[in-house]
């Protein structure tokens, strides 16, 4: 299978439509490889802003794309399109890192109609690979490295790469995956991108619920059981929410002792993590009803 190394460009600019700033896409930078990492064609196109005439100054400075030669760009749909063409079907597509993948999220959401989309079929985190196979072999990474953060990690070097004018970070990504390529190992990595629930699950953020009434709680994620012996207790107060946890105070019908039972509530794309513990009860409790969530009262 041939591999693609995408690379995208993006600056900020303000979207009066959507009275929101967008990070669009000025630049889309490629690189086709086989499975020996050898390099079978690039791709690179300019794109023309619809939302400005002018790049950020750091943009500028950052990439060396000029607003002159943004503005002789072409139209992000256009772009969208000769990638496409260019990317063919049956090909993994990998990034370093998936900011890439939001940044087309947000140029699908705010600048392309549903009918252009990047086609991408098969998908895999270069970045997530690359450092896994470098702790693999010793290196500490406590977080995520940039690419050429890696590359001087790993004494990598663009000269001697057979191109000159594709994209430094596409050569660098080559150069990088050269290195750890293995086919087996990367296979974990892959994922279905074709698959509408991929770009769903990769837009969702997690949230903790931090009102009582939510539906997705259950009356029985609120069943506390006596930590003495054992009894399920008696909830004697509302809900206070606070710093992500509810917590209210019991009283167990068997031996009388008293707690405070605290639960959390996370949700992520396909679970919802729910997380319990007791504390004993302070001697003096301030009151706060003001913080109290109450449940509606059960006839
Ligand atoms: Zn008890």
């Amino acid at each position: 299978m041939n591999i693609i190394i995408l690379d995208l460009e993006w600056d900020s600019a303000y979207s009066v439509r959507h009275q929101r700033f967008v990070n669009q896409i000025i630049q889309i930078g490629a690189v086709k490889i086989d499975s020996e990492c050898k390099i079978i064609d690039t791709f690179s196109v300019t794109v023309k802003s619809s939302l400005s005439k002018k790049l950020t100054r750091r943009f500028v400075e950052l990439t060396g794309i000029t607003s002159e030669q943004m503005r002789e760009g072409v139209p992000l749909t256009k772009a969208v399109e000769a990638y496409n063409e260019w990317a063919g079907t049956g090909t993994l597509t990998m990034t370093w890192s998936t900011s890439d993948l939001y940044t087309i999220i947000e140029n699908c959401k705010y600048l392309l109609t549903p009918a252009t989309r990047f086609r991408i079929e098969k998908y895999a985190d270069l970045q997530s690979y690359v450092q896994n196979q470098m702790r693999a072999v010793g290196f500490e990474l406590k977080s995520q490295i940039s690419l050429s953060g890696a590359a001087e990690l790993l004494n990598i070097s663009v000269e001697g790469l057979e191109l000159h004018n594709a994209q430094d970070d596409c050569l660098l990504s080559v150069a990088l995956l050269k290195r750890f390529y293995d086919s087996e190992k990367m296979q974990a990595y892959i994922k279905d991108a074709a698959n509408p629930e991929f770009f769903r699950r990769l837009s969702f953020k997690s949230y903790t619920l931090s009102n009582i009434k939510d539906d997705k709680i259950k009356p029985e994620h609120l069943v506390f059981k006596c930590d003495k012996c054992g009894m399920v207790a008696k909830c004697v107060t509302g809900w206070k929410y606070r710093n992500g946890w509810f917590s209210a105070n019991f009283r167990c019908s068997e031996c009388k002792k008293m707690f405070i039972g605290r639960v959390s509530f996370k949700k992520t794309y396909d679970d919802l993590i729910i997380k319990k513990k007791i504390a004993q009860p302070k001697a003096v409790e301030k009151k706060d009803e003001n913080a109290v969530q109450r449940l509606p009262e059960k006839v």
